[in-house]
């Protein structure tokens, strides 16, 4: 075993195998992968590995399809048999909201270039003759679908890494992880040490001890979950050909074909956890008794549909463990806390996007970032807040016994929460506000006339769609109090402040005191890694106010910047908290709380002042994401009550009152504003997002080289904002919410980051990227609204005071 590598990946999984695979194929041959046991002993045996290449995500579609091509190549280039099956796979929709869910799906396929549409019964019964469609609303069809053999594709792509100078090592198990002062890992087994610039954790069921050899915890938990194959079934072995699978998730079972019989899986309510206290190391190639009787009730249903299911006997049960994150999505990317430390644990649908991920692992590795925006993916959304046992054990809970329940827009499922609260908090639920969960913290979304209501969901107009109306009428007529302490906020200190903030953020930084600026982040291949507004609250003192979910990825950035000798650079995102009052008679409601001059001679649009409001010390900023007269209000977090009292006191005589999330994003996008995640990404470069101007070339900061390679390339797509026509979302109930495909002229030319009503314009609007070229302002398109075609035009200008006077009032 060699003593130096380039990299080590601890774990022959299919994804560890995936990962070093790309590794070399990004041309790391110095590179080493240490199995304890055989490759696949942990989840990876004895996965049913079925393969689907459509997801809710645009981006976690593009790596599933990729996954689904590299498999035929894996075994030209290897020799190695992938067990590729793909007869194709049926999607059943039982009720009106799977329906839209497909219609959507079949309307982003076309935009991705994938195989995803719908037939007939009588087409869908001649795939499948032994399926029931009785009660099937719709039927969509994706030929590419079917399953892997599990342990084929990871020797494939084991062998595929050899070929390309790759060692892989058996039956050594990683016994330690530690850093030397220079930052190389030293990794230990039972054969010798590795030294190595990079460490991966691709340990899937031991992910969780892996972390902690490297002094981390890790938001994972194991499960059991069962399939079964049935004995060969007279029907199925009558045939010259293998039957498509059937996706009925309204059902809550898989079920396809397994040698001349039939594999059905189910995700249970009644579900189990294993190994809460940890993975036992002994396991290996081992699972668990079987439990049927407790996925009765979805065996039952895939029965009804097939009914030649239920006169089968069964051959072999599987109840085996898998490992989850609190939103089943895996936990990827390098740990912000650790150097050089690259994590890839709780993987659910491995067979689907090991390639993907794989891809993604190693471009970031290599290449310093991934080609597409996987924020989805990436470990930073999570804070050391996520390892809360009880939160861990709550979602995965939900996210395992819901597994093919619909996720609609807007969704804010309860389990584990909450978990973290600010001092408002009861007050705020006093008043009837609905909360979501923002980076662990309750935030509110809307308020409703009474305490306790709850979300609906679903894609069209739900119950908070007129309160949130309201809201925004309040506010555009008289004056809202928004909550913003979910933004993140950063003190920089000393006197190489200025210094090093305009060596992190492309803008200028402000020269005088009381002064802000906006900022783009800019990314490792010069997109948008961020946007932040920098105020300059002292000769030495910056306050740096950005994305709050974001606090844990712009680390990895501010981190990239070593801080001048004497500077200080702190998060205050916990020990600060923020309102945003906004609207024509916000300076009247904060006059009758402060002797501080709001006029505007006195401040000015984009100035900042230290005022008492209310007895209460305050940062006060004069800026606003609504798009209307506004200031934003930053107190210790002990004064947040105080405040928050005093402002709604002084508010109510003026028609003023509290404001949630939706009505903040309803308001932005009717001013044409992106807002991080949705419009602004790190796959988006700034002259598509409209953001260059705000770029200084003339100095130096973070990846500005990078940059500079992207503006002298021609915008591949456009941010435009889109006017939706009345009469189609009257007919269909629905706005826009984010991922609908725009088309233009009949072809797909983009997509939708956000969408909602703009109530204070009368519009319904999105937000979205058009194709550079394709579609222009003036322009008519179509938006697919729950999948379907609805008329809109690309407007000149945002709805909502275009000139920015109110803004500046
Ligand atoms: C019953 C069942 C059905 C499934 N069906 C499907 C399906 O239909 N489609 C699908 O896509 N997915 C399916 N899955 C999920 C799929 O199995 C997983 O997504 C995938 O196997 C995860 O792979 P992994 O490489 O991350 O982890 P694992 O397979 O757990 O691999 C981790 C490896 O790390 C090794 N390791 C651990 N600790 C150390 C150490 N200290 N030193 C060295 N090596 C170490 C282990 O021995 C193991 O080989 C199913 C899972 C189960 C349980």
């Amino acid at each position: 075993m060699k003593t130096h590598a380039q990299a080590v990946v601890i774990g022959g999984g299919v994804i560890g195998c995936s990962i070093l695979y790309h590794l070399t194929k990004l041309g790391w041959s110095d590179v080493v992968l240490l199995e304890r046991n055989e490759l696949t002993s942990g989840s990876t045996w004895h996965a049913a590995a079925n393969i689907h290449g459509l997801h809710d995500s645009a981006n976690i579609s593009r790596l599933q399809h990729y996954t689904m091509s590299l498999y035929k190549q894996l075994e030209e280039e290897t020799g190695q048999s992938c067990g590729v099956f793909q007869p194709g796979s049926l999607y059943l929709a039982q009720t009106e909201a799977r329906e839209h869910q497909l219609r959507l799906q079949e309307a982003k396929a076309q935009l991705y270039g994938m195989n995803f549409s719908e037939i007939s019964r009588e087409r869908a019964e001649e795939l499948h003759p032994l399926v029931n469609f009785d009660g099937i609303r719709c039927i969509m069809w994706e030929p590419e679908g079917g399953n892997v053999d599990p342990s084929g594709v990871t020797n494939a792509y084991a062998m595929g890494a050899r070929q390309r100078g790759a060692e892989i090592h058996r039956f050594t198990p990683v016994t330690a992880t530690t850093q030397k002062p220079d930052g190389t890992w030293v990794v230990e087994t039972p054969k010798g040490n590795i030294e190595t610039r990079w460490v991966i954790n691709a340990a899937g069921l031991w992910g969780r001890e892996v972390a902690k050899l490297a002094g981390i915890e890790m938001p994972l938990q194991p499960t059991e979950h069962q399939y079964f194959v049935t004995e060969t079934i007279a029907e199925i072995d009558g045939m010259d050909r293998r039957l498509p699978s059937v996706a009925d998730r309204d059902g809550e079972y898989y079920l396809r074909q397994e040698g001349k019989g039939l594999l059905i899986g189910a995700y249970e309510r009644d579900m189990r956890f294993w190994a809460e206290d940890g993975t036992p190391l002994d396991f290996a190639h081992d699972l668990f008794p079987d439990d049927l009787e407790r996925i009765m009730e979805n065996v039952m249903r895939a029965m009804d549909r097939v009914p030649v299911a239920a006169e089968a006997g069964i051959k072999r049960v599987i109840n085996g463990p898998m490992i989850w994150s609190p939103d089943s999505n895996v936990i990827l990317g390098p740990v912000p806390e650790l150097k050089n430390y690259f994590m890839c644990g709780g993987i659910i649908p491995g067979f689907s996007q090991s390639a993907g991920m794989g891809l993604m692992a190693a471009q970031w590795i290599v290449e310093g970032e991934m080609q597409y925006d996987m924020f989805a993916w990436d470990l930073a959304r999570f804070g050391q807040w996520a390892n809360d046992r009880d939160f861990v054990k709550a979602k995965v809970e939900d996210v395992y016994a819901h597994r093919f329940a619909i996720h609609y827009p807007n969704e804010e499922r309860e389990a584990g929460r909450p978990l973290r609260t600010r001092p408002v908090y009861g007050m705020q639920k006093e008043m009837g506000a609905v909360f979501g969960l923002n980076y662990g913290w309750e935030h509110p979304q809307w308020f409703a006339d009474e305490p306790g209501r709850k979300d609906t969901n679903g894609f069209t107009r739900q119950n908070w769609w007129g309160p949130v109306g309201e809201e925004c009428r309040m506010l555009r007529e008289r004056a809202g109090i928004i909550d913003i302490s979910n933004f993140a906020k950063y003190r920089v200190k000393g006197p190489g402040a200025e210094d090093w903030l305009n060596a992190v953020f492309a803008n200028n930084m402000p020269k005088s005191v009381g002064r802000s600026c906006l900022t783009p982040l800019i990314s490792v291949r010069g997109g948008i890694a961020g946007d932040a507004t920098v105020t300059r609250v002292a000769e030495d003192e910056f306050w740096v106010v950005s994305s709050g979910m974001a606090e844990r990825y712009h680390k990895r950035f501010f981190d990239m910047v070593p801080l001048p000798e004497g500077t200080s650079f702190d998060s205050w995102t916990e020990r600060m908290c923020g309102f945003n009052v906004a609207g024509p008679k916000s300076r009247e409601l904060l006059a009758r709380l402060t002797n501080a001059s709001l006029d505007t001679g006195d401040f000015p649009f984009m100035r900042s002042q230290r005022i008492e409001l209310a007895g209460v010390d305050c940062l006060a900023l004069r800026v606003s994401f609504t798009g209307d007269l506004g200031w934003e209000l930053h107190c210790a977090t002990e004064d947040q009550a105080q405040l928050y009292a005093a402002l709604l006191e002084a508010g109510k005589p003026l028609g003023a009152g509290p404001v949630g999330a939706r009505a903040l994003m309803s308001m932005r996008v009717e001013k044409g504003y992106g807002s991080w995640s949705r419009e602004y990404s790190p796959e988006y470069w700034p002259h598509e997002v409209g953001l260059a101007g705000l770029c200084k070339m003339g100095k130096d900061f973070l990846h500005k080289a990078a940059l500079e390679e992207v503006l002298e390339k021609t915008p591949r797509e456009d941010l435009v904002l889109i006017h939706i026509d009345e009469t189609a979302v009257t007919a269909s109930n629905a706005d826009a919410t984010g991922g609908e495909p725009i088309f233009c002229k009949g072809k797909p030319v983009g997509r939708v980051t956000s969408g909602t009503y703009g109530y204070s314009v009368g519009m319904s609007l999105a937000l979205g990227y058009v194709r550079h070229g394709a579609a222009a302002p003036g322009d008519e398109v179509s938006v697919m609204v729950l999948g379907q075609p609805h008329k809109a035009r690309i407007l000149h200008e945002p709805p909502f005071d275009p000139e920015g006077e109110k803004l500046r009032a």
